[in-house]
């Protein structure tokens, strides 16, 4: 039996070995999970080992940070159409205007149904497709054909994505090619399958008794945090609009506590300081207490509230890119130290607890529905847990308490 990967942790799903495969003997398939892995039909196969050779996975391409800065999109409109400060969409803007193509990740909902994938664009029009974080991984399987014949055809392209997509695209393109292509990873602390979601999407959709018509991950009408926002219809055809964030979604909870990503992510070999990317680019979270100088507040170019990216400079190209194409953006240096102190995906993979576990056997066994049954539980325990606090404040005399807090303090309990 011939395998592309050694172990699960050492397969990021982005579909290279597909492409490159002569024999077109490599297909993703799903695991138990939804989790997308190749599958080798091993008639076809004639063992060349080419699907291994060009894992982006086995290359180093971990490049020293030049430069590292607070930036925002001077474009009010697109900044508050993105996750963050707006980098991606300024850069992508200008390249787009001077006749470049940029590829990243869109989310098209139809029916309560999601697809993620990523695509290449040639016109602004389009770019709002593009922006805004989509926390599910992105299907790259049939954009490195495209990327390559575009390059070939002497064009140039901008692609982002996660840091193991820019390395399977570094890959792919390989040195000859490399001239016109630029690359931005975002930080990224790692991604959960289409399927897992789109069970998510309809379990919502039958508890609510909706329609999804859009969802959005990070939603800038709720500030720079994140929250997110559905849209959906009843069967009336009345609408209705949904605040979501990690108190009352399943999703959410456990995406941002990091226990539903795929098992490469918590292996990940780009979640550091060294980065893949021309450019890298983030949130700097924080920003209000490490470079407080920075915020509207006290006379700085950058409000909390509209959001503020980490900008990392990776390479000789990178600091061309940002010079040609990024005039829309507002930027100040920071030590890349300081950008770091939340921002942990810059100093080491993700973690899990043993709930990911019982999550994911619980998902394969009776569907989303457990996944939503733990995540009550836990929803539960916590609204006890603070009734209870609130209600022994009430009875304990305050002296009693401080002196519990000093306690608790001194040994250290949450
Ligand atoms: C799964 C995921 C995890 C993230 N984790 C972190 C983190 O730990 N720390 C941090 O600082 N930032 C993280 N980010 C990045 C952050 O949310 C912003 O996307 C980033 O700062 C760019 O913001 P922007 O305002 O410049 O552009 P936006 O317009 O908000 O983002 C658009 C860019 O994101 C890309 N993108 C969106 N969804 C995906 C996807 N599913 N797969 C690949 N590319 C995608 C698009 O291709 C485009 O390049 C994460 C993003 C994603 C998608």
């Amino acid at each position: 039996m011939i395998y592309v990967y050694a172990n699960k942790e050492k397969c990021c799903g982005c579909g290279l070995c597909a492409y490159v495969c002569p024999c077109s003997a490599i297909k993703l398939e799903p695991d138990n999970y939804g989790f997308l892995y190749p599958e080798i039909r091993q008639v076809k196969c004639v063992d060349c080992g080419l699907c291994k050779k060009m894992c982006g996975f086995n290359y180093d391409y971990s490049q020293r940070i030049i430069k590292s800065f607070a930036a925002v999109n001077q474009n009010q409109t697109q900044l508050l159409q993105s996750a963050s400060g707006g980098i991606f969409s300024a850069l992508a803007s200008s390249f787009l205007r001077t006749g470049g193509y940029v590829c990243g990740a869109v989310m098209n909902i139809c029916k309560g149904h999601a697809n993620i994938m990523h695509i290449v664009i040639d016109s602004e029009d389009d770019l709002p497709k593009l922006q805004g974080s989509k926390y599910v991984q992105s299907d790259t399987q049939e954009i490195f054909a495209e990327i390559v014949s575009l390059l070939k055809n002497g064009e140039k392209m901008l692609f982002s994505g996660t840091p193991c997509q820019v390395a399977a695209v570094k890959s792919c393109v390989g040195d000859k090619l490399s001239e016109n292509l630029f690359t931005v990873d975002i930080i990224c602390h790692g991604v959960p399958n289409l399927q897992f979601f789109n069970d998510y999407l309809h379990h919502t959709e039958t508890r609510e008794k909706i329609i999804i018509d859009d969802l959005k991950f990070r939603d800038k009408r709720y500030g720079w945090s994140p929250e997110g926002g559905i849209e959906g219809t009843y069967c009336d055809g009345s609408k209705v609009s949904e605040r979501i964030n990690p108190d009352n979604s399943s999703y959410y909870q456990f995406f941002f506590e990091g226990e539903i990503y795929r098992d490469s992510c918590y292996q990940c070999p780009y979640a550091q300081d060294k980065r893949v990317g021309d450019l890298t680019i983030g949130d700097y979270w924080g920003v209000e207490e490490y470079s407080p100088e920075l915020m509207t507040d006290r006379n700085g170019p950058f409000s909390k509230q509209e959001g503020v990216s980490c900008l990392l400079v990776n390479t000789v190209h990178g600091l061309s890119l940002l010079n040609e194409y990024g005039q829309s953006i507002s930027k100040e240096p920071v030590d890349i130290s300081k950008i770091k102190i939340i921002n942990t995906q810059l100093k080491h993979p993700s973690e899990h607890s043993l709930l990911r576990d019982k999550l994911l056997e619980g998902y394969v066994k009776n569907g989303y529905i457990e996944v939503e049954k733990i995540f009550q539980k836990k929803l539960m325990k916590k609204k006890f847990k603070k009734r209870l606090k609130s209600a022994m404040l009430k009875v304990i005399p305050k002296a009693c308490t401080q002196r519990i807090k000093k306690f608790r303090q001194k040994w250290k309990i949450q």
